[in-house]
Parts: C-alpha cells; sequence; structure tokens
C-alpha cells in the first residue's frame, strides 16, 4: 500500500444534492480512529458538519465491510487489525451555498473539503489524491495542483484548505503581480465586466504585496461565486479565497464596493491569519473549538487593512473609503454592549455565539470593534514615529518573525512588535481598550485630529431610534421590534424585543409607522403590539435625550500642513 490518502468525489447524484465520497486511507493500528472536522477555520464556531453525512460504511482491503462504532459526534472507531488500508465510503449531503459550504446541483459540484473529508491523524501528514467524477464539459476552479479531475494536495491539512469549484459556467481571467499568478474566477450567470474588475484587482494586489514586501504563495486563486440571490460572505484560505455575492443584476452596480471589499480582506488574510495567526490555532486542530482572544488582529486588523489599502490603491476615493469607515462606526455605537464586554472577551467567545446577534448587550463584535482598535493603533504608531512606521510595518515584521519560523503568535507578540515599532507603551490601550470596555470617543477624536479629520453626529433620522431608543423592521403592516438603546423610552416604558408594533394611539399602523410617530410627536399616548399571541398597550414616558446617534467622520475645513501630510502619506 502507498503511503497517500485517496480521495474520490463523484457528482452523479445531482438531483437528491448527496456527494458520493470515497476515502482510502493506510492504517497501521489494531483500532483506528477516522474523524471529520468539527469546524472550519475563516469561522471560528464549530460547524458540525457530520449532520450532514449518511450512508456511512467501512471496508478492507479485501473490500469486505469491516466494524466500526462512533465514538463521538464525529468521529468513528474502526477495527482495523486485519488490514493494510479501510476505505471509507458515504454521501454528503451538499444543500447549502455559501462562501464555506459544499453545494451539488445541476450547474456545479462545489466542494469545501474540511467539511466533508475524513482523516486520521496517523495519516493527516501524507499527500492526499483527489479523483473528481464530473461531467467532461465543466471546468475546475481551485489552487489544488494537477490537472481538470486529478488533483494533489501535500497533506491533509492542504486538502482542507483547498476549495474546488467544478462547473460549465466557470469563467477565467488572470493578472500577475511580481512573480505570483492571480487568477480570477466567476461561476454563475453573470457577464462579467473584465476591464473594469481587473485593474482594480491589480491595483490592490500590488499595493498590499507592496507592503510586506513578499506574498507568501506563487499562485492564489479568487473563486466568486454569483447567486441570483442576495448574498455577501467571504471566506480565506492560504492559496485562495470563495466568494459568494448575490443578486446577479447588482453585481457590476450598488454591489461592485462589496465585491472590492470582500476581495481586499480577503487576499489581506493571506499574510493575516493564514500566515500570522495565533498560536493557539498553529496548527488548526480541527477536532474541538480552538479558543484564542486575537480576533481583533485576525479578523480586526484584516477588516481595517482590507479597506485601507483600496484607498492607498486609488481603488477608493477617500470619500468611498470614509463611507465604509462610518459603517463600521455606526455599528460600534449602536451596541450598547461595548460598555459590557470586551473585544478580546467576544473574540473568545465567538465559539459560543460569534455569528448571530445573541442575547442583547452582551458581546461586540472582533470585526468592528477590531477595525476601529486598529485605525487607532495605526494612528499611534504614525504620531509616534513623525509618519514613519505604521501598523504595517508591525504586521510586516510579524510576518517574517513568526510564520516564516512556524510559530504562531501571541497577544505579547504582537505587543512587543506594536512597542518596539512604536517606541511607545500599549500597557493602557490594552487594558482599557482591548481587554476593557472604556469609551472609543477619545482615542478616535484624537487620532482622526492627527489627519485633519473629524468624528461629528447628528440624531437619527428615524422618530423610533432617535426619539424613542427602538430598532423596527417592518412585519407586513406592522413593525417588530428588533433592539431597544438601554435608558431609552421604549425600554423603559416596558417593550421588549420581538413585540409587534400595530398601532399608534389607537390607529392601526399600513406600514407607516414613522408618519405616525412624526404626526403625534410629543403626543405619543399609547403603542399597541402582539406579545405572546395577546394583544397590549403601553405608554412611553418622555426622555430628554437623543438615542442611537448617527455619527460620521469627515475632513476638516481649515487642515494645517502636519494634517495634510500626515493624511497624505496614511494614504500612501
Ligand atoms: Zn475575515
Amino acid at each position: 500500500m502507498e503511503s497517500i490518502v485517496h480521495y474520490t468525489f463523484s457528482a452523479e447524484e445531482r438531483n437528491k444534492q448527496y456527494v458520493q465520497i470515497k476515502v482510502t486511507i493506510p492504517v497501521s493500528k489494531d483500532i483506528t480512529l477516522v474523524h471529520l472536522p468539527s469546524w472550519r477555520p475563516g469561522r471560528y464556531e464549530l460547524g458540525n458538519f457530520a449532520k450532514n453525512i449518511n450512508r456511512f460504511r467501512v471496508y478492507n482491503d479485501a473490500n469486505k465491510p469491516i466494524p466500526f462504532q462512533k465514538v463521538s459526534k464525529d468521529t468513528w472507531e474502526v477495527v482495523t487489525s486485519a488490514t493494510d488500508f479501510i476505505s471509507v465510503q458515504y454521501n454528503y449531503y451538499a444543500s447549502e451555498l455559501n462562501a464555506g459550504s459544499t453545494f451539488l446541483s445541476d450547474n456545479q459540484l462545489y466542494v469545501n473539503p474540511v467539511n466533508c473529508c475524513v482523516y486520521t491523524e496517523e495519516t493527516q501528514h501524507l499527500p492526499c489524491e483527489v479523483d473528481l467524477s464530473i461531467p467532461e464539459t465543466w471546468k475546475v476552479a481551485t489552487s489544488l495542483n494537477g490537472e481538470f479531475s486529478k488533483r494533489r494536495a501535500a497533506h491533509f491539512d492542504e486538502l482542507a484548505d483547498s476549495p474546488f469549484i467544478c462547473s460549465h459556467q466557470l469563467q477565467v481571467e488572470t493578472y500577475l503581480v511580481n512573480d505570483t499568478k492571480f487568477y480570477v474566477w466567476f461561476n454563475g450567470e453573470i457577464k462579467v465586466d473584465w476591464d473594469r474588475i481587473l485593474p482594480d484587482f491589480e491595483a490592490f494586489s500590488i499595493k498590499q504585496i507592496e507592503k510586506f514586501i513578499e506574498f507568501p504563495v506563487k499562485e492564489y486563486h479568487f473563486l466568486i461565486q454569483i447567486l441570483p440571490t442576495k448574498a455577501y460572505h467571504g471566506v480565506e484560505h492560504c492559496k485562495s479565497t470563495v466568494i459568494t455575492l448575490g443578486p446577479t443584476h447588482d453585481i457590476f452596480k450598488g454591489l461592485y464596493k462589496e465585491l472590492l471589499g470582500v476581495s481586499s480582506h480577503e487576499l489581506y488574510h493571506s499574510w493575516n491569519v493564514k500566515a500570522i495567526r495565533p498560536a493557539a490555532m498553529w496548527p488548526y486542530d480541527f477536532k474541538k473549538e480552538n479558543y484564542s482572544e486575537l480576533g481583533y488582529i485576525y479578523e480586526g486588523i484584516t477588516t481595517y487593512m482590507g479597506d485601507l489599502f483600496l484607498l492607498k490603491s486609488g481603488v477608493f476615493t477617500l470619500d468611498q473609503y470614509l463611507t465604509e469607515f462610518n459603517v463600521q462606526l455606526q455599528k460600534h455605537f449602536d451596541n450598547p454592549a461595548r460598555f459590557n464586554y470586551s473585544v478580546a472577551q467576544s473574540s473568545f467567545d465567538t465559539w459560543l455565539d460569534g455569528y448571530v446577534p445573541g442575547a442583547p448587550g452582551r458581546k461586540v463584535s472582533i470585526y468592528t470593534e477590531g477595525c476601529l482598535l486598529a485605525f487607532v493603533t495605526d494612528l499611534k504608531i504614525r504620531e509616534a514615529t513623525s509618519n514613519k512606521y505604521g501598523l504595517d510595518e508591525v504586521m510586516k515584521r510579524l510576518y517574517f518573525e513568526f510564520p516564516m519560523q512556524g510559530k504562531g503568535i501571541s497577544e505579547s507578540d504582537y505587543k512587543t512588535t506594536l512597542e518596539n515599532v512604536s517606541g511607545i507603551s500599549f500597557d493602557s490601550f490594552f487594558s482599557d481598550f482591548i481587554h476593557g470596555t472604556n469609551p472609543y470617543e477619545s482615542i478616535l477624536t484624537e487620532s482622526l485630529e492627527f489627519l485633519g479629520l473629524e468624528l461629528t453626529h447628528k440624531p437619527a433620522s428615524l422618530y423610533s431610534e432617535g426619539r424613542l431608543g427602538m430598532k423596527l423592521l417592518p412585519l407586513g403592516k406592522s413593525f417588530y421590534l428588533t433592539a431597544m438603546y438601554p435608558g431609552g423610552p421604549a425600554e423603559l416604558g416596558g417593550l421588549r424585543i420581538g413585540d409587534e408594533i400595530i398601532a399608534i394611539n389607537g390607529y392601526v399602523l399600513n406600514n407607516d409607522i414613522e408618519s405616525w410617530f412624526a404626526y403625534f410627536d410629543e403626543d405619543i399616548k399609547e403603542i399597541t403590539f402582539i406579545r405572546e399571541g395577546k394583544i397590549r398597550s403601553v405608554q412611553l414616558p418622555e426622555v430628554q435625550r437623543f438615542f442611537y446617534v448617527t455619527y460620521a467622520v469627515k475632513p476638516i475645513e481649515n487642515k494645517n500642513s502636519a494634517q495634510e501630510k500626515a493624511l497624505k502619506l496614511w494614504m500612501e
């Protein structure tokens, strides 16, 4: 038996959406544990992919079934005393299409191997061969080496990190930066405006590589799945990224800035998280939670840099950049959890509820808080070094120091590098903002001022938000309460999340709640709503304050020359 692990994927049962998978694995022990990953890098929560496994069976080297039993939700114990290898066969239900899933339809076989490929610890380091049983008219988009339906990976971790799309709809163009070849693949119904997209992609790729000096790999694939329905999702890999975006008709219109934003973000991950990675995830352990408090680095700095590189490369104007920055600012200020739970604690807890709204006021976002703190960190370094260095210098040094030597990073590695580059202490920054819940207003104002920018605010334009402290979603003719600001009239008056508001002062709503609020204004006496199947009413108290204030960053009118210079250098 050769020392390889062999994977076969069959796309024959397309209408049932079951991918047939066969894995041949050498064995040397009497008992072998076969694992399926329980999570995928990029999404730091359990994915429990084994829920999609059907008809699991195991055969020996004489092609006879052998006994096995499940010993955990995604581990099978197989009796392997009398065989040199096992053939593990199962069907994987592939009905979900997002940037990290596996999907089978008439048009494509799209696989994220980390979802659906079993492995053993004894053979995890062995080379993998992949055979794809797909129609001859299809193309294959992937970073895996090989030709068409025969592919290979150096080991299981590379396979797990190498999604592939097989489809007849694939379109591709390439560009070259230094010695790295970039492939831009589109799958699905889409008229691609190559003349627009290629120069933009090339521009942000050049700029990111310039700041890091080198790109970690020789070939990189943007695997872009276009959907006819609303979609926005990206997942990073060492040599590729999968992006889902839709609807089709809006891609080169309103969604184009999202396409650029998510693509630049995912490319930055090639260094930040695929190379510079928390020590707790080096290597990834697919069997259980890989807790880390460093989400403000791997997602926060990436969120900040993804958009900043669009500005630095001239793909975004300053106005366009600030529009995106304002979105993060607003998310931060609209989340009262910022007073309760730090970004480090929230990072640890992504494994618990990191990708759902969760309990109101409980946690913050590693993307939003991390992005704003990355901005402040960048500006603190720029100020301390008279614009000589920024956060990009810190990331470059981390890249050359840690992954290159086969190591992950800790908080103190990051903090020490920040302090070495800037020459100033980050003690209070870490205790107050990374591990603390101090308000951001003063540090943001200070950083913005250095660039000749200012933080402005005005009352929210919606009456429900600004005056009553509640966020609403239309639900037919009525409105569903989704969030309340602490200390606002909605909360003090006894409303709660989930209430369905149906009338104001007895007048039944017809999808026009804001108009009724504005009309009655100070005479709002009665809010009628449905809760637990029963109609109820409350009166809201008056509170002389504004809630959900709208924040925005704007350039100040008369910048001084130091500010002009700092802004120019930050944008370079
Ligand atoms: Zn990310």
